[in-house]
């Protein structure tokens, strides 16, 4: 800051910018604090009329089987489609928000990671299909994790090596374990990060400001996701990256409870 003069003496600190800063500083913080509780509550308020549309969407499904329609209502598949888009989008807000309370509860239990890993590759396989999913060192490990919150983690990576990588290119997932480590990596050969954002892609809300990934939909919550649950279950998240030559993610977990 500017040397203020005052009384003839002067200040490198003006007590007035002091009071500035501070006021300024709590007005910023209110401002954080009153856009993390808009998103609470427009997560909630959109989650009850998304679960409503479900169950309505579900109920036609039903009557139409009665009539032996089913086949015939591929409008509302889509409609399901798009509601399951906006059911995902819905709770990950509202888990980015419970990360900012502090409140994103886990529930433990011994989980088959071999079996988790293939039906996650699966999943992500049938929504791209046009991609090579390919999953190396498969052995049969478990860990003590929550199931939900593990399959978050693969499935935001694998989710992304695929949306940032050209069709052509595979994508690779492989598993190695030691006595008390589980290490995942997932590789892709897409269009990479900068080394300068390497570090803020695990920032809430945050995206890389290149136009060619910009063009590719997302809202930057997946990998705050990501790092918080690995962060919780004291393991470690790293990235390499080239531009223009792909990222590798490798997520390393301990195999107990700490
Ligand atoms: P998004 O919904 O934007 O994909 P994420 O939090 O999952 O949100 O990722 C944050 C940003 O990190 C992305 O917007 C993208 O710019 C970058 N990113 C993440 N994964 C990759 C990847 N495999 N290759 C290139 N860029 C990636």
């Amino acid at each position: 800051c500017l040397p203020v003069l005052v009384g003839g003496v002067i200040l490198e600190h003006h007590p007035l910018q002091a009071i500035g800063f501070v006021l300024d500083n709590s007005a910023r913080k209110e401002l954080e604090q009153r856009k993390d509780d808009f998103i609470s509550m427009a997560s909630h308020e959109l989650r009850n009329p998304l679960t409503a549309l479900k169950l309505h969407t579900t109920l036609l499904h039903r009557q139409l089987a009665k009539q032996g329609l089913q086949g015939s209502a591929p409008a509302l598949s889509s409609m399901e489609t798009q509601i399951n888009k906006v059911t995902r989008l819905v709770e990950e807000l509202l888990d980015v928000s419970k990360i900012q309370a502090g409140r994103l509860e886990y529930v433990w239990e011994t989980v088959d990671l071999d079996a988790l890993l293939r039906e996650i590759t699966d999943t992500v396989q049938q929504t791209h299909p046009s991609h090579r999913i390919l999953v190396r060192g498969a052995v049969q490990t478990s860990l003590m994790a929550d199931r939900d919150r593990l399959g978050q983690v693969f499935t935001n990576l694998l989710s992304n090596a695929v949306k940032y990588s050209p069709s052509a290119e595979a994508v690779e997932m492989d598993l190695s374990t030691s006595a008390e480590t589980v290490t995942i990596r997932v590789q892709d050969h897409g269009l990479g990060i900068p080394r300068e954002k390497r570090d803020k892609i695990f920032d809430r809300f945050y995206r890389v400001a290149d136009p060619r990934q910009k063009a590719i939909p997302g809202l930057g919550m997946g990998l705050y996701i990501v790092a918080e649950i690995v962060k919780h279950y004291g393991g470690t998240i790293t990235v390499e990256s080239e531009p223009g030559k792909g990222s590798t993610f490798q997520v390393m977990l301990p195999r107990k409870r700490t």
